[in-house]
């Protein structure tokens, strides 16, 4: 019997994960079916319920519905709990687990696929919201000389920040506290591309043979890479390799079998152009 899956948000038009799963199940040999679900807003539990009624085994999780799903599982891994939101949901009789693989998603893209390691790098993380918080552990796993987490909310850094006080190399401030430090790594989980905005980063940030690496995806050079391009950083990426490696992990705890990401990054990559 085919497998049902599906990811659900709200709007859901947008989403690439159908596309996506379709590959690594055709690619795997996998029997499941993998849809778009969208959820009303406010009544995501009632659309759960509905959706493993009919037999569903797995949903991925977008905005705005990563905290809904937090509260919906019954367990929850670590960085999902430390995250505050779930990114992927395993129904297995009246057990719900929740996950959250966009922060080891990222991980792998920038080591694996990008091949530059975390360890002993000074790290600069932008934002303090869902991708930031899902991306604090698997980075801190990396080792890290040190990881600061910068946001525009002052308040919401210096609480992440606390949430992982034993790590000493991990520190919080306002993007004017970044006067005069230069970093090796430097990560814009801010939702400010989305709307073609800079965060307001000092271009001083970037050293270099900085990695500048954009977590929006299919934007080409957003307002934060251009402004690392002119300041001399390289490499420059955007988050469609973070996309293509979380939806993997997903596949392979729903499937027990890891897809190979190469053809879905290199369908979906949008030439980070411009000048
Ligand atoms: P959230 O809404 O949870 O957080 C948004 C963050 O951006 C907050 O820290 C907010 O600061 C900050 N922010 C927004 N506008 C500005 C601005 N103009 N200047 C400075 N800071 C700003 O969003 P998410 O964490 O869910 O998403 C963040 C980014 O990550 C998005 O671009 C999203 O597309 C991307 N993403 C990519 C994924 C991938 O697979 N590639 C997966 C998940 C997310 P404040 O707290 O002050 O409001």
């Amino acid at each position: 019997m085919t497998d049902l899956y599906a990811v659900i948000g709200n709007p859901i038009s947008q989403t690439k994960s159908p596309f996506i799963h379709g590959l690594y199940a055709k690619a795997c040999g996998q029997d499941m079916a993998y849809t778009a679900l969208e959820g009303p807003l406010g009544g995501f539990s009632g659309a759960v319920d509905a959706f493993r009624a009919a037999g569903g085994r797995g949903l991925n999780v977008t905005v705005p519905f990563k905290m809904d799903a937090c509260a919906y599982a019954t367990t929850l891994s670590e960085r999902a709990r430390l995250a505050g939101a779930v990114n992927a949901l395993k129904f297995e009789g009246d057990q719900v687990w929740g996950e959250n693989f966009d922060g080891m998603g990222l991980v792998r893209d920038v080591t694996h696929n990008l091949g530059i390691a975390l360890r002993n790098k000074r790290v600069l993380l932008l934002g303090a919201g869902g991708a930031a918080r899902g991306a604090l552990l698997p980075f801190l796993h990396e080792q890290p000389a040190s990881l600061t987490i910068v946001n525009r909310t002052l308040s919401k850094a210096v609480t992440l920040a606390a949430e992982v006080a034993s790590q000493a190399q991990v520190t919080a401030c306002g993007y004017v506290g970044l006067a005069g430090q230069a970093f090796d790594l430097v990560f814009n989980a801010t939702s400010a591309s989305l709307r073609g905005e800079l965060p307001p980063v000092p271009a001083t940030v970037f050293a270099p043979g900085c990695l500048a690496y954009e977590l929006a995806y299919g934007k080409g050079l957003t307002p934060f890479l251009r402004l690392a391009k002119n300041a001399g950083a390289a490499p420059l990426a955007d988050g469609v390799g973070m996309l293509a490696e979380q939806a993997a992990e997903a596949f392979l705890w729903w499937r027990g079998v890891r897809p190979d990401t190469r053809p879905v990054i290199a369908q979906l990559t949008v030439p980070l152009s411009g000048s």
